[in-house]
């Protein structure tokens, strides 16, 4: 907020309108005589008086994906790290600095920048903290606010945050003329691909470890191949011929479908390691793709430019959706030359998969996670799991939503299950009871088949 005077209001079914409208009248009231300067200026890596030779990019480390945006930036001569993945010190940081009422994943980030800060060496004159935004409908619009309130007072005033918005699905990173959205969707793209490959061998391999290996092989590679401007295509196929000649077992295991909030999801801190739990009761998992947030702002912005009556804005969406496509299948058909991996269904489909249960008005990922379950089940898996964090707004409507959706889809086994930094054994017992269905359900449904 950059000194900024604020209000908040916090208020739930019982508040009545008279208490925030006179809270509101007081607030109002009080900016008559208030003169803003800011103490800084916003970060954008273009700018002059914040050379980006000076100051290194920190991108919080949710999942791999940060590699791939990573190399991104340094290929457009911007210095950039990803920080250390989250652990029991940012947890500690994030729960001394936050009330308890904030999401979790903004807990884990608050506390992943904290951590840094309070790390040998930390330069506060040569960094900047990465944390894109997003202008609704849920909390993770306010992330990168909350977060310089908290620089603020614990006296980082001059401390950039550099956030770019979902609003125009990540166009505005303030690179003109340099490659960035392009270079890294592809990387993006390409560390989906070999997400996808790792959780389709990792459960059957002969050697332990030996997935993991070719995994984080090619996860190198592409920041070198993008950093020095390699083929990701090649790479792609490079990594795919390896996946595909890795010894593993040919029996087939029950897959489950993993949706639900973004960070939670691909967080293995903050999931308590989920999926590699999930691989080590007997099933393969499938997890929805980091791609399908950024194909869904790109839809939204498109949208959102029609309602507007927006034509430059329309333009520049469709150009976007249809290069992202286009770049999508390239690397995707790249990987499938050698190996199988799943290809991914236009976000129009997931979406009008979803409608039926909640209208696409309804912004955010509850519609992407009801319809990319649905698109899993369609595909075959035996069971779905809704991964979330605990209070959270999108994931609480796909729970209060899933006993429904089960049903429709034949009973299929539903876990909803959400994390808020806690270890507990009631989470392993629930686990087992799910896969066991799971795997009730698969053996039923290949009776089906046979018969
Ligand atoms: S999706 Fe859930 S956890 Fe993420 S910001 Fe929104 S409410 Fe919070």
């Amino acid at each position: 907020m950059s000194g900024k005077p604020y209000l908040q209001l916090e208020l739930d079914e019982h508040s009545a309108d008279a208490g925030a409208v006179t809270r509101i009248e007081a607030f109002l009231d009080s900016l008559r005589f208030y003169e803003y300067n800011s103490p800084m200026k916003e970060f954008s890596p273009s700018s002059q008086s914040l050379s980006p030779m000076k100051r290194t990019i920190f991108i919080p480390n949710m999942c791999d994906h940060a590699y791939a945006v990573r190399a991104a930036f340094e290929r457009c001569g911007i210095k950039a790290e990803v920080m250390e993945e989250p652990d029991g010190e940012s947890l500690m940081y994030g729960k001394r600095f936050t009330s308890g009422k904030e999401c979790f994943p903004c807990v884990v980030t608050t506390g992943d920048m904290l951590r840094k800060i309070n790390s040998p060496g930390f330069d506060r004159e040569r960094s900047v903290f990465f944390m894109p935004g997003a202008d609704g409908p849920c909390r993770f619009g306010l992330y990168s606010q909350f977060h310089r309130m908290v620089l603020d007072d614990l006296g980082y005033g001059d401390l950039p945050i550099y956030s770019p918005n979902s609003r125009t699905s990540y166009a505005n990173f303030n690179l003109k003329g340099k490659p960035f959205r392009k270079i890294g969707w592809q990387a993006l793209v390409f560390v989906d691909c070999l997400i996808k490959s790792l959780l389709k061998t990792r459960p059957y391999e002969l050697e332990r470890g030996s997935a993991e290996r070719i995994y984080y092989k090619y996860l190198r590679k592409m920041e070198e191949y993008v950093i020095k401007d390699g083929s990701l295509r090649e790479l792609s196929e490079e990594a795919a011929y390896e996946f595909a000649n890795l010894p593993r077992g040919i029996m087939a295991l029950p897959v489950v479908g993993l949706v639900g909030e973004i960070y939670l999801r691909n967080n293995r801190f903050s999931n308590n390691h989920l999926i590699t739990k999930v691989e080590s009761l007997g099933l393969e998992v499938n997890l929805a793709t980091f791609a399908e947030w950024i194909n869904y702002t790109s839809y939204t912005f498109k949208l959102n430019s029609i309602s507007k009556k927006d034509r430059k804005g329309l333009i520049k969406a469709i150009l976007q959706g249809y290069i992202q496509h286009f770049e999508e299948n390239k690397i995707i058909k790249c990987f499938r030359k050698y190996f199988s991996i799943d290809r991914e269904e236009p976000i129009s489909h997931v979406l009008r998969l979803a409608s039926p249960y909640l209208p696409i008005d309804v912004r955010g990922e509850a519609v992407l996670s009801i319809g990319k379950a649905i698109d899993f089940v369609h595909h075959g898996a035996s069971g779905i799991i809704n991964c979330m964090p605990f209070n959270c707004m999108p994931g609480t409507i796909v729970t209060s939503l899933s006993w429904k959706i089960s049903q429709d889809l034949g009973d299929i086994p539903w876990l909803n299950i959400s994390y808020e930094g806690l270890q507990g054994t009631g989470e392993e017992t629930r686990l087992e009871a799910f896969v066991d269905q799971v795997k009730n359900n698969h053996l039923v449904n290949q009776k089906e088949e046979i018969a």
